[in-house]
């Protein structure tokens, strides 16, 4: 088996591991892996932008209060208060590397979305903001000479051993197997929201990192938690494309079967409601009315606005028939956001040593329960920051592995999804929950093994927690309760372990 070695191995190419492996780039050799091309990530496909206290009449303690209500008692306040104040330095930063903020004179040109107080989401290119951000930071990735590129680099184990982390193997361009040497690895390999039929993520997004961790010992927290975005396109044979929350935050209705507006009788923030209280509220509408989808109205909203704001959303409803300006746009729910994962804590560390977890794949707390939007783009860059921070301090040698290289081969083939995985995962383990389901789930997807592993984690977790929280909804459980103020915490040689807050 080839190998090659490195300072800082950077296993993900999006948001989080762009911007990781530039800040790493100042402290020395890079690798940096991606399983598909540069553009193919979760991250090009942001669309709302990031959320940020940028502007004078906002503060961090404000976007710390709305992030807090939000994650419903299981966000970690630290960690959230390191997200909302380093959090503006950091959109500044890429900024000054060039990202093209959009801006009204010197003002940036804020963006509002559910759950916050304020408007305070910055964007690049109205609703293309991913894109911007990855086009932007790939290109500085790909001309910034400690850094080497290596795309279609699948990574297929980490090389842990007794608590120290190593580097990882791959497969490269699915026929070389290297071994990649690192001081420090640091996983940046987004969520699993792809393991659902209805999903807003492009299909790449299995997990893979949280199942990579797992297996090498590290500790996972708060997989039960998958967020369902509330409006994804819901036209038959036709991807859930998302329409952003931020279309709301102009000014566009629900409306149910009946062309009603339904939002002000769940919440007093009709439209512009936390996300898990606006699933909820469309799943309840879509029940009662026997319908599988509700509407969006944008026929008030004005065309230019439309159009400039987000451009991406406007040509996707062109290509689709629909005009924004005429036609309802029918929605539903889809999986979109993986709140749990890889627990850190608040330098990006994992429970094993040398080994890092930035961006979706974490989990550092920030989230609780609930995601507020827009955060995750934050989190990917205040984290892969602190990550690499923490890593530049290792000043170890890189130490040869004295192993056997064939314990390390791990698999020799990418991990593929299995064809009925998403169905059981969308049945069963979705926006809606109960006992029975989940006992079926976890059984079936333990027969598929290794390939459903990180569906089977999310079904364990979920039957667990007996209570409706966040985005967690059980049916058979329909209330918070104060006694699952705690976290699930999975290790692959624990049971399940439920600590209180
Ligand atoms: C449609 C859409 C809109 C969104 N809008 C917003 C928004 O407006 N604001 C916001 O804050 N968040 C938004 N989100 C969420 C946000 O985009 C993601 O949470 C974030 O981009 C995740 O970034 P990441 O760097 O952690 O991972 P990703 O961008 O998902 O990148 C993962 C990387 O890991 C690589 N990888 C995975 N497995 C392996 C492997 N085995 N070996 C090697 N490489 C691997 C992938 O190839 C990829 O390069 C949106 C998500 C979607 C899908």
């Amino acid at each position: 088996m080839n190998s090659r070695d490195c300072d800082f191995l950077v296993i993900g190419a999006g948001i989080a591991g762009l911007y990781a492996a530039l800040l790493a780039g100042e402290h020395g050799r890079v690798l940096l892996l991606t399983k598909a091309s540069l553009s193919e990530t979760n991250s090009a496909w942001a669309q709302g932008g990031i959320a940020a206290a940028v502007e004078e009449n906002d503060s961090p303690q404000l976007h710390l209060e709305d992030t807090l209500r939000a994650g419903r008692g299981l966000c970690d306040p630290q960690a959230v208060a390191v997200l909302v104040s380093e959090g503006p330095d950091c959109v500044r930063d890429i900024e000054r590397l060039g990202v093209p903020f959009d801006r009204a004179g010197r003002e940036y040109l804020l963006g509002r979305e559910g759950g916050h107080s304020r408007r305070r989401i910055v964007q690049a290119g109205g609703s293309s903001t991913g894109k911007q951000i990855v086009e932007k930071l790939s290109q500085l990735v790909t001309r910034h000479r400690p850094i080497e590129l290596l795309e279609g680099a699948y990574v297929t184990k980490l090389l842990a051993v007794d608590g120290i982390c190593y580097g990882a193997n791959c497969i490269q361009s699915e026929r070389e197997l290297l071994l990649l040497r690192a001081r420090a690895t640091i996983l940046a390999t987004g969520g699993a929201a792809a393991l659902y039929e209805r999903t807003t993520n492009p299909p790449g997004t299995m997990g893979d990192g949280i199942a990579l961790a797992y297996q090498a010992g590290a500790e996972l927290m708060d997989m039960e938690f998958v967020q369902f975005h509330p409006t994804a396109l819901a036209l038959p044979q036709t991807p859930s494309w998302l329409i952003t929350e931020a279309i709301r935050g102009e000014g566009a209705y629900l409306l149910n079967a009946r062309h009603e507006r339904f939002m002000s009788r769940y919440d007093e923030r009709a439209e512009l409601a936390p996300r898990d209280l606006v699933s909820r509220a469309i799943f309840e509408e879509m029940r009662t009315e026997k319908s599988d989808h509700v509407f969006l109205d944008l026929r008030h909203l004005k065309r230019e606005l439309l159009r400039e704001r987000f451009p991406n959303i406007w040509e996707m409803l062109k290509a689709h028939g629909l005009d924004p300006a005429r036609h309802l746009i029918p929605v539903a729910p889809a999986a979109h956001y993986t709140l749990g994962g890889v627990r850190t804590d608040l330098h990006a560390q994992t429970n094993i040593q040398n080994l890092y977890a930035v961006g979706e794949v974490a989990c550092t707390g920030v989230h609780g329960a609930n995601r507020l939007a827009s955060n995750s783009l934050l989190e990917c860059l205040v984290f892969a920051r602190r990550a690499v921070r923490e890593a530049a301090k290792t000043t170890e040698p890189l130490v040869p592995i004295n192993v056997n290289v064939s314990e390390f081969q791990g698999r020799v083939r990418p991990r593929a999804l299995p064809p009925t995985l998403q169905q059981i995962m969308t049945n069963s383990v979705g926006l809606v929950r109960d006992h029975d389901g989940l006992e079926q789930a976890i059984a079936l997807l333990t027969e598929m093994g290794e390939e459903a592993l990180v569906g089977r984690l999310i079904a364990q977790s979920a039957l667990l927690r007996t209570e409706s929280r966040g985005v967690h909804i059980r049916r058979d459980y329909t209330e918070e309760s104060p006694d699952w103020l705690a976290h699930i915490v999975l290790h692959k040689d624990r049971t399940s372990q439920i600590e209180k807050i």
